[in-house]
């Protein structure tokens, strides 16, 4: 059921050249269902060999014929998706419906990416004196190092090989350890679809030794990470100095703003699917409730209502609504939230506790009355636990949902064209969605400021960052 892992560099499939490993758990029971093979120093080089040779020749690969082998894998990726999405929810815990979902859609991000590559054009500038001829050129940055989480085995890695691959440019993937499976497809898909070798290698290990490693080295040219702000930070760092290019995926806390004159019944459905969605372990979660005062015990009772009515199972069973946390650090997150919060006087509306003693369940959580000195008003929950807090004036809301140091992504719900602008306006976020949840399509940004990192891995905006601009000015006809 579950399959072998295995490490892809240079375009063979590998054990690497150590003994060490990690077991794969199912989070829904606990068991070991595999193993993951580290990457060692050797197959790090190997691996940095193969990305400078693969660089050399995927950037002399017309775009045209990029575009045909990224399609290629994209289509074979949807057609293997009823496999790997239950590879994925052994590993990871989400409903089958999800992990399929994310794999579809993992094929619309590399079409679309495909299709992007096609038109990275650069420009001719007028220049002031005849017979000079000034081009403004797009490069390829060169190899990239790559580091994506579990949250989304697939969609995280396929924004950044296919935003790389795009541009020309050769990958290094550090894949998450603890759901290596679905993305080891992922890389299959690519591989099968004709990708050359070296352009795309797959490495697993100890976190912080393969970036200590990767990212000063000087084959690698350019460094992309979605995680946790404090790694992010850690790694950006790393990166400056030695002067490489990052694009910066972090965390966020989203305010999930619910104005008195919105449609309840509309905003409770909406908000309720994206909070407790892949158990809530998303980095554009709504997280922190703030709703107008007059709607305030209408939509608490209505939303903690849509969290009781979330069926908490296996992923693989038909009925499951929310799925088991990821791993056990999260469960144990989720209670320690729960704990601060309630010795502080919040009040829990439904869940709180974690379901059973097999697997990482946790129940879906509403909690109320929690003070701004609560950690979860602060920190990123990266759960399932939503706190909902009322709001009284325009300006007072704008404060708080702007408090933190966190800018990724923000919700609004009114019926008024006017708050909407203004609220639109006034959020420091780096995406904002409104009366609709309507982020991290392809074809647009999806990117956080502020301590929730820069650059972009959504439309065209993505592409700039594994691209040089070079300028050449030639006299002569
Ligand atoms: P963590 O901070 O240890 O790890 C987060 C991610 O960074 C993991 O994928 C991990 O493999 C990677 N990582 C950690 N140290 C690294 C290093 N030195 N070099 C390279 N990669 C490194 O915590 P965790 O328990 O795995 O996740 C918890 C927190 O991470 C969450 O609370 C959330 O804030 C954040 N997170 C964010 C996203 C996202 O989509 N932005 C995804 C997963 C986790």
């Amino acid at each position: 059921m579950y399959p072998e892992i295995l490490l892809h560099i240079d375009g063979v499939w590998t054990k690497g050249s150590g003994s060490r490993s990690q077991p794969v758990l199912n989070p829904a029971s606990g068991e070991a269902i595999g193993a993951v093979p580290y990457a060692e120093k050797a197959d790090l080089d190997q691996a940095l060999a193969a990305a400078e040779r693969g660089f050399a020749v995927w950037r002399k690969v017309s775009s045209f014929e990029r575009y045909k082998i990224m399609r290629r894998a994209a289509d074979i990726l949807r057609s293997r998706a009823e496999d790997i999405a239950r590879i994925m929810v052994q590993e990871q815990g989400k409903p089958l419906a999800e992990a399929k979902g994310e794999i579809l859609f993992g094929g619309d991000i590399i079409d679309w990416f495909a299709e992007e590559g096609r038109r990275t054009y650069g420009r001719v500038v007028p220049a002031r004196a005849e017979n000079i001829y000034q081009l403004v050129l797009k490069e390829p940055v060169g190899p990239v190092a790559a580091f994506t989480p579990w949250n989304f085995p697939i969609n995280q890695a396929v924004r950044k090989i296919s935003i790389a691959l795009a541009a020309g440019c050769s990958v290094i993937l550090k894949g998450p350890e603890e759901t290596p499976g679905s993305c080891a497809e992922l890389v299959r898909a690519y591989a099968d679809a004709g990708v050359p070798a070296g352009v795309i290698n797959l490495v697993f290990g100890i976190p912080a030794e393969i970036s200590e490693y990767l990212i000063p080295h000087p084959i690698i040219r350019k460094v992309s990470f979605t995680g946790s702000t404090a790694v992010g930070k850690h790694l950006a760092m790393l990166a400056g100095q030695h002067m490489k290019r990052v694009t910066m995926e972090l965390g966020g806390h989203a305010p999930a703003i619910v104005f008195e004159d919105a449609d309840i019944d509309q905003a409770v459905k909406i908000l309720a699917a994206n909070k407790f969605r892949n158990a809530g372990q998303i980095c554009v979660a709504p997280t922190r409730f703030l709703v107008q005062e007059k709607v305030y015990g209408t939509f608490v009772d209505k939303f903690t209502a849509a969290a009781k009515a979330i069926r908490v199972g296996d992923g693989l069973e038909k009925e499951t609504g929310m799925g088991p946390l990821a791993n056990t650090r999260r469960v144990e997150a989720m209670e320690a939230f729960v704990a601060d919060a309630v010795s502080q006087g919040a009040r829990i509306k439904t869940g709180g506790k974690r379901i059973g003693n097999k697997g990482n369940f946790f129940e879906p959580t509403v909690m109320t009355d929690v003070p701004l000195s609560a950690r979860i008003m602060s920190e990123e929950p990266f759960g399932p636990i939503a706190p909902i807090m009322p709001f009284t004036d325009f300006d007072g809301l704008v404060a708080e949902a702007n408090r933190l140091d966190y800018g990724l992504a923000a919700y609004a719900y009114t019926r008024s064209a006017k708050t909407a602008t203004a609220i639109g306006a006034a959020l420091e976020s780096g995406m904002v969605s409104i009366n609709h949840h309507g982020l991290a399509l392809p074809e647009v940004p999806f990117g956080g400021i502020k301590d929730s990192g820069y650059g972009s891995e959504g439309g065209s905006e993505a592409l700039d960052g594994y691209l040089n601009t070079k300028f050449v000015t030639q006299f002569g006809s």
